[in-house]
Order: structure tokens, then sequence, then C-alpha cells
């Protein structure tokens, strides 16, 4: 296959991700765009939540004790000759680590707003990765059907929020509650919805003349009419090149259970949402689409399904043709990678996968050697940066209950952190039997719990420490900090020291008698 197939190929891949608070709809979203895709047949099966069929793996007790979702993979369908890829992002601020991780893979979001709650605490988290990303943002305002708040007045909270200036690409007739359709603003279209008996996966579209919408649709349409002329007069007007480079959002108006406005999300993902560009790897240097297979691991699960007890890595493809059987090279060890085993996973669904192109998403399986973050490449050698790991906020002490355990106990710590479930710090002075965990959300410590007593025979129990505050040191800060009450130094697995503290005025306090120690803000350490 030459270059320009290849190109062609990456040309009409989406890839991206949902992102919102939980209940926002990303479920019903997810299934929605999917069903109208034609790509399942059937409501829910896409995702595993309580009452509808589906998915959720035995070993994931917790998330269904819980109802969220930990696990992430990509839902892949076709729709307009398109190849749609979508990645799923885990629901719960605990797993924003994660989060970081599924977003390294994408090339744009849709950023899934409650026309009632607005921008939320896990919507600004998950948008806060987007900015620091530089993702491309699409805003869908979803439950539109149900009564919310006044269109203009969300918009100017996305602005006041993100940063990014909204530009409504459709235009809502009626208010949240009394939703009859809404007008497009390049096309002038004005579309009506009606939903479907028995809740079928289509939506009834229909277009109204301006006469027609005048007449049935009366006060509602003569209002979103004058705040039409008042985003006209603002000019907030789609523009291709600040959405791409994340100064605007495009904003739809929708409700994703009755299918209302889906189709048009559909199709703005096809004209608006940026294909895959060629990726900068550790140098700069973009490696173009059509070299030689490049891929970067940005998840890594084990044990997803108890009756396969396997390691599945998570690859999305940056350039070249990925073929199943081919022996790629891992860039972080220079070792031979065997792809005898690709799939294309979703939840429990696996399906084998034969070939890929950039922006797809591929699960390798026995990926005991890869990490998060790690690089795979066919012939020309590439290195992508390494995916930045958050700011642990969470630390605590593990110790395995039963001391006979203790070779299980070490294999699973090892095999958990290098899948990115906790990050793992030691010193010398702890020793190696009671490694401290570290984690962005408190949920990470059950995650581990349940998971060593589940897949390795290891009981443990967790002591908390009191720190709250992590940041990058250096070797000399091992010294000056032994000394202080309130902090401590410890080494993360990826060689970094870190240094903890109770909270922002000890690190003050030790800084200001201190002034030439090293401390480094970490990532989202806002
Ligand atoms: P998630 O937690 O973000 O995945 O949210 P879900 O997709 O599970 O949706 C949460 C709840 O909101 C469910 O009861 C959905 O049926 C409901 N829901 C989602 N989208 C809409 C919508 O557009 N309109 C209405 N009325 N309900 C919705």
């Amino acid at each position: 296959m030459n270059g320009g197939a290849v190109a062609a190929e990456a040309a009409r891949r989406r890839t991206f991700a949902v992102i919102s608070h939980p209940d926002a709809g990303k479920s019903t979203m997810t299934e929605a765009l999917a069903l109208h895709a034609s790509a399942i047949t059937q409501a829910g099966a896409v995702h595993g939540k309580a009452g509808r069929r589906g998915v959720t793996s035995d070993w994931m007790e917790i998330e269904r004790a819980r109802g969220i979702s930990i696990t992430s993979a990509a839902l892949r369908f076709t729709y307009r000759d398109h190849v749609f890829n979508l990645v799923d992002t885990p629901g719960h601020a605990d797993f924003s680590e994660d989060t970081y991780r599924v977003l390294a893979a994408v090339d744009c979001a849709i950023m899934l707003i409650d026309a009632a709650k607005g921008m939320e605490p896990q919507t600004m988290k998950l948008f806060e990765v987007c900015r620091h990303r530089r993702i491309p943002v699409i805003t869908f305002v979803n439950k539109w059907d149900r009564p919310g708040r006044e269109p203009l007045e969300l918009l100017d909270e996305i602005e006041e929020r993100t940063g990014l200036r909204p530009t409504p690409l459709t235009w809502p007739v009626g208010a949240a509650g009394h939703f009859h359709g809404v007008v497009e603003r390049l096309t002038g279209r004005i579309v009506r919805y009606e939903r479907t008996p028995g809740g079928a996966t289509k939506a009834v579209e229909t277009e109204l003349s301006p006469q027609q919408a005048a007449a049935e649709l009366g006060e509602d349409y003569a209002r979103a009419r004058e705040e039409l002329d008042l985003l006209e007069a603002i000019g907030a007007d789609h523009d291709q090149k600040t959405f791409e480079e994340h100064e605007t959002t495009p904003v739809l108006f929708g409700a994703a259970l009755p299918n209302f406005g889906v189709a048009t999300l559909l199709n703005v993902m096809v004209d608006l949402a940026p294909p895959p560009a060629p990726r900068p790897d550790v140098t700069g240097a973009r490696r173009p689409l059509d070299a030689p297979f490049s891929g970067l691991v940005f998840k890594v699960q084990a044990n997803m399904d108890p009756a396969h007890r396997d390691r599945i890595a998570f690859v999305r493809v940056c350039s070249g043709r990925f073929v199943r059987g081919m022996v790629l090279t891992h860039a972080a060890t220079g070792r031979p990678f065997a792809t005898k085993y690709a799939q294309q996973v979703f939840g429990q669904d696996r399906a084998t996968i034969d070939e890929a192109y950039p922006g797809d998403v591929v699960g390798l399986v026995n990926a005991a050697a890869l990490r998060p973050g790690d690089t795979l490449y066919e012939q020309q050698p590439v290195t992508f940066p390494p995916i930045p790991s958050f700011a642990p906020e969470h630390f605590a002490v593990a110790r395995v209950a039963d001391t006979g355990k203790a070779k299980q106990f070490r294999r699973g710590i090892d095999q958990l952190d290098a899948e990115g479930v906790i990050q793992v710090l030691r010193s010398d002075l702890r020793g190696d039997q009671a490694p401290v965990l570290a984690a962005v959300g408190p949920m990470q410590f059950e995650v581990v719990q349940h998971r060593l007593a589940a897949e390795f025979g290891a009981r443990i129990t967790l002591d908390r420490l009191p720190y709250t505050l992590a940041r990058r040191t250096d070797a000399a800060a091992e010294k000056v900090m032994a000394r202080q009450r309130g902090a401590e130094v410890l080494r993360r697995s990826d060689g970094t020291l870190l240094a903890l503290f109770t909270d922002r005025w000890r690190m003050a306090t030790i800084q200001r008698e201190n002034p030439d120690l090293t401390l480094e803000p970490l990532i989202a350490d806002t």
C-alpha cells in the first residue's frame, strides 16, 4: 500500500472522546451515536450500566457496585464513509489520571453539558485536560427535552468557565423542556424534531420553511429568531482555525435520549472535527502519517476478563498501516513485539482486528512489557513524548496482610504500577515491604486493594499518610528533607524523586528556610 492510500485512510478517521460529568448522558450519547451510525443493532449493547444489556467484566465488582466505568476502550463505527473511534473515558474524578492518558489518544473531544446543570466539576476537570493538550472541543448541550437553563446564559457560562468562545452551530427553538427543534446557523435550515414512537434509534426530522415555523411554533420561533440576531450581532460564528487552535468551541443543542441532534453531531464530526495529524516525537519532529507504522500505548489493562486472564495494551495508531501479525519494535527496550493477537475491545465485546490506520485503536493482547506512554514502531525508529503523570494527592503505605504472600504482593504491586493504576513510591528508610501508594483520587486505593486480593491472592492493609501535596525534586533535597517534620522524599518507580508535604504552608515554610531546594510542580497541580 502506498503512502497516499494511508493518508486517505487517515483523512476519514475521527478519533474522539465524550467528556462529561456523571449523569450528563455520556452512556446514552455513546449508544445514540453508535446506533444512529448503525454500528450496533440494539440499544444497550454498548455500555454495561445496570438494566442495560451488555457488559461488565467480572473483576470489576467495584465498578458495578458503584455504577461507574473504570475500564476504557474504544468503540468503532462507520458513518458517511468515515471511521469513528470513540475512546471511552472513566467518569469518576478519582480516575482522572486514566482520563489524561486516554485523551492522549484522541484528536477531538465532545463536551456534554446537562441543560439544567451547566458546567459541573468533572466537566471542568476533564476540560482542563483538553486545554492542557490543546484538544479541540465540540460542546453538546444535552437534555434540552427537559426543563433547564436559558441558552444564552449557558453560553456565557461556557465562556467564563473554559475561556473558549462558544460558536453555536444550531440554536434551539423552544426553551429547555419545550424543545421543538433547531435552526442550523450555517444553512438557515429550520429542523423540527419529533419523537419516534417506541423510542427507536432515530428521531423524525422535518424541515420547515420560515413561514411554517412562524405559523406552527409561534412565540418560540420568534424568540429563537431574536436570539439568533443577537448571536449574529456579537459575531459568534464558527471559525475552523480558532476551533482547531482551541480558542472557540462549536455548540449544538439536543437531547441524546430521544435522539434529537444526534445526526447533526455526527455530521459535524465528519465535516469539522480534525482527522489524525502527524504526531510530534520527543524531538518535536512530526512523524508523517504515511511513515512506517508507529503507535502510542495509552492504556494497559490486565485481567479484563477472568476467562482470558490477559493483559491488553491499547495502542493508538499514529502513522502507517497496522497489519495483524507484523513484528514491531518496542521503543523503550528495543525489543521486538509480535502482534499476532490484535483486537478491538469495547467492554466485553472483542473482535480480531486485521488492519488499522492512523487514528484507530488496537488492543494488543499479552502485552506484558508495554506501559502507558510507550511507543511501538516499524522500521524507522521513533519515540513519542511520555504521557505526563498527574500530581498525586493521596498517599498510603501498603503492607501485605499475610506475610506468606509477600511474593504475590510484590508481583501485584509491580503489575498495577506498570498498568498505571496507581503510582508506587519507595525509600530506603521505608524498605521494600512497605511501598507508599500515591493516588490522584482515593478510589484508586480501593481498586488496588480489590485487585491485589482478587487477582494475586494478596490481601493488604493500607495506612493513610498525612501528605496532600507532591513536588518534583532532586537528590540534594533528600538530605534537607530528612530533618523536616511533615515532609518526606520518595522515589517513584520511573525514577522521579517526589517531595511530599502535609500542606502548602508546610511546603512554603521549608522552602523559605531552604531557598535552594528544588520543588517543581507536577501536571494538574493547580
Ligand atoms: P452518564 O452517567 O453520563 O453516562 O449518563 P447516562 O447516559 O447514564 O444518563 C443519565 C440519565 O439521564 C439516564 O437516566 C438517561 O436516561 C438520562 N438522559 C440522558 N440523556 C438524556 C436526554 O437527552 N434527555 C433526557 N430526558 N434524559 C436523558
